[in-house]
């Protein structure tokens, strides 16, 4: 369509959408509407299940302005960005309205209170790879928090930015499909393009990613001169993806950020890394089956904010590496578990504060509303008895730091708590905020309304008295104002000065000379205490910007608090020990046990399985990089193999994150890294044969990891025939051990009985099996682990415990005890895939067994 033919409206309509990316949906004001217009109609239309109409034969379709809200949380979800055109004066009639874009909404930029988890983080990432490696910036608007990265192996850093599952992720425009591209050994690359097709990646030209610039824009916005404040050169590598977030976040707020508090830089030297298999397989925040139900991170979370339930997923995202932190944490835990009483009222008391980096970051990006001065003003309100509650607890070496972050801000708390209103509702338009007595000004004109109201009350009885109509009303209504209602019955009472202005089905509506008025002042009056209200909540969000710093501050220590207060109820609820951590290389665990499955069994009052005992059954561990470094767990399936080894690298996660663990007692040597494969997950989705994802994962542990790391593998080599998986699975445990001195420690789970055979070969190798009875031809499982090897996998017997017909088991074992006699006259069709005869370490390749 040319200009030319274009309405000025219209003219207007595409100036505005000219600016915006083809991806962006423009809501366009026209009236009391949002109205969509061309391929967003039709898009949104289909999203929303909006009826598209027609203006001048293109489609059109709207959403009404007081709905915008709920709608636009519904495009984001559906991972749309929608940009908000607004009218920016009002409308008269004839001339065509300014308008202007006042914000444009993302998954990754959205700030509103109903378009995020309130439990979650919410992540904009930036990525840039080059020759160096791989560049970072993570910022979550909605609290500030501003991060940079640089790693020459994108192995090191792709597991924390998946642990931070970002909403939308910036790259340069063509990346995506350079990585798809990529020769298929360039697995980083691979592994890039495939941390971005799960979620929303918006491309920006290149030169938004340039390093200088990036270096000017994020000074310029953090409002310093230079980074060193932060620990950070100006030629930090990230800088330029940091200046690609900072941008992007600029021209979807239509302003600049003014919530970031600084930057940070993450190293992944000094993080525990969890690559995004073993998040996965260990079930960190999700759950095999989707959802947090199951999760370890629901399992330790007792929080009692969102604050500190986002503190927990960052600590658990990226765990600090640092003995002195971690111990710091431990330290409190114990403080506070130490006496529940008081623990018990801080975790009460945690329950009323409200979320404040959210607050004010909204606040900070103009984006406001009553009752988030309402959440600073019953935070504030807790402070005084959080430090009380604190100050009580005898003998605390760590508590009292925390206390003393804790700022009580006692002018902002007065004012706040004088100048609002109890019940505060949730749009400046609506007024009573200000509490009565605060403000005479705004007391005079508001006594002017109620004045006028009784005025009103007043002029409904002399009205009745006058005309005699007992009935008579005086009603108000927004598009119609004030008027008199007369029923049909009385109209021919109606004086002549009335004016009648609207008939509806009971009777007539009309006004008078003076009610037309005393409508005047009442508006007027309205309008000037609504006015005065606003401004006096303009200087109250300034007075609490003032203090955003110190705010900010308590906020953290509060969400701090409240992490270490909820593990020290855990640690009281389950009987958790203090775990203890040392630079060294052994792992020893003493009575361990599972913390999802253990509560699970409790919560569902799990009647034990057939054959199992009740309860969850604690088990021992012992590894050490130089001494018993591989255990080899054999056992029947269903015997608790995959519990128990996944419960090692659970309890040994919690340890260094500071949290107290399911055990007895445990001794934890630092660790690096974990790496986890499990089972033989399905990857179809992606495109990926089950054996190609457990090779490719199995080849990332192989080449990532340390003699510091921790490998938890389970029944490596399943997805292939027998013999090819019994061969790589021997080869990898020869690789792990490799190293003459020491190894990472690994617990390796297996149904292939010939690895057993190992433990003569490999110093360092110990077997170890779950246990089971034999009673009656039936199996018992006690779930306890015990060194030595299974003496066979009794796979019959656990098909029978599943239902198999015994007329199938009967057979089975007939065909089992042929095939264990070497019995080659099997009159039956003999199972291909199985081996004749058992492998045993003398027929393995010779050349292998000279590596040992
Ligand atoms: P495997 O890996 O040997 O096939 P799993 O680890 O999957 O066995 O365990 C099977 C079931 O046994 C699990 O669902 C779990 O509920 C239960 N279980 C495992 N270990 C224990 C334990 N130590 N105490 C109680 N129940 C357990």
């Amino acid at each position: 369509m040319s200009d030319a033919k274009l309405t000025p409206m219209m003219q207007q309509y595409f100036e505005v959408r000219r600016g915006l990316s083809r991806d962006t949906l423009l809501l366009f004001r026209l009236g009391d509407f949002f109205e969509m217009f061309f391929e967003d109609a039709v898009t949104a239309s289909k999203l929303l299940g909006l009826t598209l109409t027609k203006r001048q034969d293109h489609p059109m379709a709207g959403i009404p302005a007081q709905a915008l809200d709920t709608y636009v949380t519904k495009l984001l979800a559906a991972g749309k960005k929608v940009a908000v055109c607004d009218q920016a004066e009002p409308a008269k009639a004839g001339k065509l309205v300014r308008r202007q874009l006042t914000r444009i909404l993302s998954p990754g930029t959205t700030l509103a209170a109903n378009q995020l988890d309130a439990v979650r983080n919410h992540y904009l990432a930036a990525l840039a790879v080059d020759k160096h490696g791989l560049h970072a910036a993570w910022l979550d608007l909605s609290t500030g928090e501003f991060k940079v990265a640089t790693d020459e192996r994108v192995a090191n850093l792709l597991p924390v930015l998946t642990a931070l599952d970002p909403a939308e992720i910036l790259i340069t425009e063509g990346e995506r499909e350079r990585w798809a591209a990529a020769p298929h050994e360039q697995t980083e690359l691979h592994a890039l393009h495939a941390f971005c097709n799960n979620r929303l990646a918006s491309e920006l030209p290149g030169y938004h990613f340039d390093a200088t610039t990036g270096a000017k824009t994020v000074m310029d916005t953090l409002g310093v001169l230079n980074l060193e404040g932060f620990g950070l050169a100006h030629t930090h590598a990230a800088l330029g993806a940091a200046g690609a977030l900072v941008y992007y976040a600029t021209e979807n707020l239509c302003a600049k950020p003014e919530n970031l508090r600084g930057l940070q830089e993450y190293r992944s030297t000094r993080t525990l890394l969890l690559d995004p298999a073993t998040l996965r397989n260990l079930e960190i925040f999700n759950s095999v089956r989707g959802g947090r139900d199951g999760s370890l991170l629901n399992a330790i979370n007792r929080t009692a904010t969102p604050a500190g339930a986002r503190l927990l997923e960052r600590w658990l995202a990226a765990p600090v590496l640092d003995l002195a932190e971690t111990n710091r944490r431990q330290q409190i835990v114990g403080e506070l578990r130490a006496e529940p009483m008081r623990l018990a009222e801080l975790h009460e008391l945690l329950g009323q504060v409200r979320d404040i980096p959210r607050i004010l970051g909204r606040l900070q990006n103009r984006l406001r509303n009553p009752r988030e001065l309402g959440g600073v003003r019953d935070t504030l309100a807790q402070v005084p008895p959080l430090r009380a509650a604190l100050g009580a607890f005898a003998d605390a070496q760590q508590l009292p730091a925390i206390a003393t972050q804790l700022q009580e801000l006692p002018a902002l708390r007065d004012l706040l708590g004088r100048a609002l209103a109890t019940e505060l509702p949730n749009d400046l338009t609506d007024g009573n905020y200000i509490a009565a007595g605060y403000d005479p000004e705004l007391d005079r004109l508001k006594s002017l309304t109620t004045d006028n109201k009784t005025w009103l009350s007043d002029l409904e009885r002399a009205e009745q008295e006058r005309t005699g109509i007992r009935s008579l009303k005086v009603r108000f209504t927004n598009n119609f104002g004030y008027y008199i209602e007369v029923t049909k019955a009385n109209l021919h009472l109606v004086p002549a000065d009335y004016i009648r202005r609207q008939t509806t089905v009971g009777g007539e509506r009309y006004v008078t000379e003076a009610l037309k008025q005393k409508e005047k002042e009442i508006f007027h009056a309205e309008e000037n205490a609504l006015a005065r209200e606003l401004e006096l909540f303009n200087q109250l969000v300034t007075a609490i910007l003032d203090e955003s710093i110190a705010l900010a501050h308590t906020a953290d220590a509060l969400a701090e608090l409240d992490v270490l207060v909820g593990w020290a109820l855990l640690a009281r609820e389950w009987d958790y020990c203090q775990p203890a951590l040392d630079e060294g290389s052994v792992l020893e665990i003493v009575d361990g046990r599972h913390p999802v499955v253990e509560q699970m069994l409790r919560a569902n009052d799990i009647a034990p399985a057939r054959g199992s005992s009740a309860g969850f059954v604690p088990n021992d561990t012992l590894l050490a990089a130089d001494d018993a470094q591989i255990a080899l767990i054999t056992g029947p399936n269903m015997a608790g193999k995959s519990t128990y080894i996944r419960q090692v690298a659970l309890i040994t996660l919690m340890a260094q994150i500071g949290c107290w663990v399911p055990a007895k007692s445990c001794r934890v040597g630092l660790v690096d890294r974990i790496f986890s494969r499990v089972g033989a997950s399905d990857d179809l989705a992606r495109g990926n044969s089950t054996f190609m994802v457990e090779m490719n994962e199995t080849a990332n542990i192989l080449n990532n990891a340390t003699p510091r790391s921790l490998i938890i593998l389970d029944e490596i080599g399943r997805g292939t025939s027998t013999y090819d998986g019994l061969s790589i699975a021997w080869a990898v445990v020869e690789h792990l051990h490799r190293d003459p001195e020491r190894g990472p420690r690994t617990l390796f789970a297996t149904h292939y009985q010939e690895l057993t055979q190992l433990e003569k070969h490999l110093p360092r190798l110990r077997n170890l099996s779950v246990a089971v009875k034999e009673w009656n031809d039936e199996i018992v499982f006690v779930r306890r682990v015990v060194p030595g090897a299974a003496d066979r996998s009794y796979g019959i017997q656990v098909a029978r415990l599943a239902g198999l017909p015994l007329t199938v088991i009967d057979r089975a074992k007939t065909i089992l005890a042929k095939l264990e006699s070497d019995d080659t006259t099997v009159s039956l069709p003999a199972p291909q895939a199985r081996p004749k005869k058992k492998i045993t370490v003398s027929e393995a390749d010779d050349s292998q067994l000279k590596l040992l």
